[in-house]
C-alpha cells in the first residue's frame, strides 16, 4: 500500500512527499482508512512508528477549512504539543492549515489569540481545561485526538481529560492513540468513544525491531565507569541516558561534563525555557548526551538518537518501552543499552518477558577493547587521509633529525595518546558471572512462589537509588551508591555528591581526557564502525 492509495488531496500528497515519507508505516496503513471513514478508533502501536501522521493525515484530508477550530489534539507534555504542532503544520502547509498550541507555563493571552486563527489546536490537558472552564476559549472540534494516552494516564491527567470532554460536542470523531493499553485507558475509551475500531500491534512487535537491545551487569558503584566506557567504545553520535531521579540526572550530567563529555540534564525541575533550550541544543547536535528522567523525555522525537542508555532500569516495562522508543525512529536503527546491578536483574528479566524482547547479555569492554577498536578506525583514517602540502615543511625539518619511520611512530603515538581510556580495566560482570546470576535467580524462584510482583526481599525496587545489592561492598555510612575507593585508577574517587557537596575547582579534576585542545569528543576520527 502506498500513500497515493488513500486518495489524499494533491496539497497533502505534496507535503507527504516533501517530508520524505515514501511508504505508510503499518499503523498508518491500518489507521488511516478507518479515520478517513469517520469512525472512532483506538490505535495501539509502539513508539516511533508514526502515530502522529496516522491521525494527522486523515484529519487534514477531512478538514473543511471553515475558519473554526475543527480538530483538537490532546498530548501529555508541552514538548509534545510543540512537536505534534510542527508535524501537523508541516503536512498542512500546502492546504494552508494553521495550528496552535495550548500548554501551561506561558502567557494565556497569546495562546488564546492563536487558537482563534487555527484549524487544529494541540493542547496539554491542564491548561486546556483551565481555558475551557473559564470560558476563555470555546471550541467545537469535530475531531478529538488523545495522543500518547498511556503517558497522560501516567502523568495523572485522566480526570482532566474526562472533564475536558464535558465541554466537547457530542457530534464528533474521537481518536485514541497509545503505545501501550493499560486497563484505565481501555476504560476511558469505553466511556468517551463510540463503537471504536481497534487497531493493535502484537505483543511480539511491542518494541521496534530496529532497536538492538543489550544489557551489562555491574555493581552499583560501577555505573558511571561502565557508562563512560560504553561511550568510549560505542561512540554514540547522539544518546539519551535515563535515570530514575532528578537528582541522579543532575549529578550524572555534571559528572559527565567534568569528564569531557558534552552532556546536559533534562528534567521537570528546569524552567520551560531551559527545557526548550536543552532540547533545541540536543536536536541541533551541540550537545551529544542528554541525561533525562522518564517524564522529561516523554515522546521526544529527535530523529538521530543512536543510543538510549538506561543508567538505571525504570520501575516497569512501560517506561522501558517508552525510553528505548527514543531511538530507532523513522525506520532508522538504534541501540538500547541497559546497565543493571545484580539486584535489578530480576526486574530486567521481568521486562524482557513482558515486552517479549531479546536482550543480549554483554560484558563491558576493557581498555584494550576500546583501544583496539579505536586503532582500527585510526588506521582507516590514515589510509584515507589526503596529504596537506603545508605539512611538508614540518616533515622536512624533522627529517634533519630523525628518519621517516621514527617520525611516523612518534606521530602515531601522539595521536593515539589522545585516545587514552580512563578508568579501571575491567568493569562489571563477566559472562560467567551473569550465567551464575541467572542460575541463582532460577533456584530462588523455585523456593519462593508467593512473592508478589517479583519483588524479592532484597529487591527494593521502589527505593529511589542507592545500593540495592545485598552483596555489594559494605556501605560506609556516607550514603549509598558510593564507590569503594578505586585502586590503581588514574581518576580520583568520584565526586558523586555533586548535588550536596560543591566541587572545588581544580580539585578532583581528572587529568581530563585530553587537554581541552580537542573538540568535545573524539568523533569522526575512528571512521568505520562507529555504531556499537
Ligand atoms: P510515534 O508517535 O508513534 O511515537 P511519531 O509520529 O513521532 O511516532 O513518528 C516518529 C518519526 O517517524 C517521526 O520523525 C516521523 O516524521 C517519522 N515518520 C512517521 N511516518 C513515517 C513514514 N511513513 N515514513 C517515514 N518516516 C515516518
Ligand atoms: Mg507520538
Amino acid at each position: 500500500m502506498e500513500f497515493k492509495d488513500f486518495n489524499f488531496k494533491d496539497e497533502l500528497m505534496q507535503a507527504i512527499n516533501k517530508a520524505g515519507f515514501t511508504e505508510p508505516s503499518p499503523i498508518q496503513k491500518d489507521a488511516i482508512p478507518i479515520v478517513l471513514s469517520g469512525k472512532d478508533i483506538v490505535a495501539q502501536a509502539q513508539t516511533g512508528t508514526g502515530k502522529t501522521a496516522a491521525f494527522g493525515l486523515p484529519i487534514l484530508q477531512n478538514l473543511r477549512r471553515d475558519g473554526s477550530v475543527e480538530a483538537l489534539v490532546i498530548v501529555p507534555t508541552r514538548e509534545l504539543a510543540m512537536q505534534v504542532s510542527d508535524e501537523l503544520f508541516k503536512f498542512g502547509k500546502f492546504l494552508d492549515i494553521k495550528t496552535a498550541t495550548v500548554y501551561g507555563g506561558t502567557s494565556y493571552s497569546r495562546q488564546i489569540k492563536h487558537t482563534e486563527n487555527a484549524s487544529i489546536v494541540i493542547a496539554t490537558p491542564g491548561r486546556l481545561l483551565d481555558l475551557l472552564k473559564n470560558e476563555q476559549i470555546t471550541i467545537n472540534p469535530r475531531f478529538i485526538v488523545l495522543d500518547e494516552a498511556d503517558e497522560m494516564l501516567d502523568m495523572g491527567f485522566l480526570e482532566d481529560i474526562k472533564n475536558i470532554f464535558k465541554f466537547m460536542p457530542k457530534e464528533r470523531q474521537t481518536l485514541l492513540f497509545s503505545a501501550t493499553m493499560p486497563e484505565p485507558i481501555k476504560d476511558l475509551a469505553r466511556k468517551i468513544l463510540i463503537e471504536p475500531e481497534f487497531v493493535t500491534v502484537t505483543k511480539k512487535d511491542m518494541t521496534n525491531t530496529n532497536i538492538v537491545q543489550s544489557f551489562y551487569v555491574v555493581e552499583e558503584y560501577e555505573r558511571d565507569d561502565a557508562l563512560m566506557r560504553l561511550f568510549d567504545f560505542k561512540n554514540p553520535t547522539k544518546s539519551i541516558v535515563f535515570c530514575k531521579m532528578k537528582r541522579d540526572v543532575d549529578r550524572l550530567a555534571t559528572y559527565l561534563v567534568s569528564q569531557g563529555y558534552s552532556a546536559k540534564a533534562l528534567h521537570g525541575d528546569l524552567e520551560q525555557r531551559q527545557r526548550e533550550e536543552v532540547i533545541r541544543a540536543f536536536k541541533a547536535s551541540t550537545i551529544e548526551v542528554l541525561v533525562a528522567t522518564d517524564v522529561a523525555a516523554r515522546g521526544l522525537d529527535v530523529s538521530d538518537v543512536s543510543h538510549v542508555f538506561n543508567y538505571q532500569l525504570p520501575f516497569d516495562s512501560e517506561p522501558y518501552v517508552h525510553r528505548i522508543g527514543r531511538t530507532g525512529r523513522g525506520g532508522k536503527t538504534g541501540a538500547a543499552v541497559s546497565i543493571v546491578t545484580p539486584s535489578e536483574f530480576r526486574s530486567l528479566q521481568k521486562i524482557q518477558a513482558n515486552i517479549g524482547a531479546m536482550m543480549e547479555a554483554k560484558v563491558v569492554p576493557t581498555i584494550d577493547d576500546v583501544k583496539s577498536k579505536n586503532h582500527t578506525g585510526f588506521m582507516a583514517n590514515i589510509k584515507n587521509q589526503v596529504i596537506d602540502p603545508a605539512v611538508c615543511n614540518i616533515i622536512d625539518a624533522l627529517k634533519e633529525e630523525f628518519d621517516l619511520s621514527t617520525i611516523a611512530y612518534k606521530l602515531a603515538t601522539i595521536l593515539t595518546e589522545k585516545d587514552q581510556v580512563k578508568g579501571r580495566n575491567k568493569i562489571g560482570k563477566s559472562h560467567q558471572d551473569i550465567a551464575t546470576l541467572i542460575e541463582r535467580l532460577k533456584n530462588d524462584r523455585g523456593g519462593s512462589g508467593s512473592r508478589g510482583r517479583n519483588r524479592g526481599p532484597r529487591n527494593n525496587d521502589r527505593r529511589p537509588s542507592g545500593d540495592r545489592d545485598g552483596r555489594a561492598p559494605r556501605r560506609d555510612g556516607e550514603g549509598d551508591n558510593r564507590a569503594p575507593r578505586r585502586d590503581n585508577d588514574s581518576r580520583p574517587p568520584r565526586n558523586d555528591s555533586g548535588a550536596s557537596r560543591p566541587r572545588r575547582e581544580g580539585e578532583n579534576r581528572p587529568p581530563r581526557r585530553d587537554n581541552d585542545s580537542r573538540p568535545p569528543r573524539p568523533r569522526g576520527e575512528g571512521g568505520g564502525s562507529r555504531r556499537g
